[in-house]
């Protein structure tokens, strides 16, 4: 029974890897989090804090599931990320804490239209049309954080079998522990919070029948083909 006006919406999930399912709560992401994908696209990393935007938990993709190539835009760029799903919330987390709030860890694409981001950019305008937009979020499944290093290992992404993105999860401004402290002196982070940890340059243009296969090592993968 519920009092609810309309029919209730889905739950928003990833799937574990092995059949369970982690509910989502909120997506955030971490910007320009590799020093070399922040000069590819006209900053300095040496001089930027770390900074959040967010996608809706309905724009996952799970499952490997087809992506549909989005409306409003002509130039739909890949950025391949690590995503770190928390199982524990709370406010002003310690750096030195905050692995232990993370459930798991999975492969993410941050699905991006970058001509609506550079038209925001240029006008001083929310991102969130650049980022957030429906099918924005394809994800891998879940694997559980005891035995996974989010310190090292390489990230990287092949469109059509060709590779575009390659580095290590090492190379991160803010590693995640960090990005998790700060981002909880901003929110009260949750549980089924999943946290999108930027990503290495090689950012590009994909058009649709491509085919995108991610990985993180020791993580996993994702695999989408644009439709
Ligand atoms: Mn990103």
């Amino acid at each position: 029974m519920s009092d609810y006006v309309i029919p209730a919406p889905p739950r928003a999930y990833v799937p574990v890897a092995g059949g369970a399912k982690f509910p989502v709560r909120r997506i955030f992401c971490v910007g320009r989090n590799y020093a070399d994908h922040a000069r590819e696209m006209g900053h300095d990393p040496n001089r930027e804090p770390p900074f959040f935007f967010m996608k809706p938990a309905d724009a996952l993709v799970i499952g490997g599931a087809p992506t549909p190539y989005p409306v409003a835009t002509a130039d739909l760029h890949h950025e391949i990320e690590l995503v770190v799903a928390l199982g524990q919330g709370g406010s002003n987390i310690a750096a030195a804490a905050a692995l232990s709030h993370v459930w798991g860890y999975a492969v993410g694409l941050d699905l991006t239209r970058r001509d609506l981001q550079e038209v925001a950019k240029q006008a001083a305008r929310p991102w969130d049309m650049a980022k957030g937009f429906d099918a924005s979020a394809p994800v891998g499944d879940l694997v559980p954080a005891a035995g996974v290093d989010p310190t090292r290992g390489r990230i990287a992404l092949s469109v059509n079998g060709a590779l575009r993105q390659q580095g290590d999860l090492a190379q991160m401004i803010w590693p995640v522990a960090d990005a998790i402290a700060c981002l909880s002196t901003l929110v009260a982070l949750a549980p089924g919070d999943l946290i999108f940890t930027g990503t290495p340059s090689g950012v590009g243009a994909i058009v649709r029948g491509d085919v995108l296969e991610g990985s993180v090592e020791g993580v996993g993968t994702v695999r989408t083909t644009i439709a």
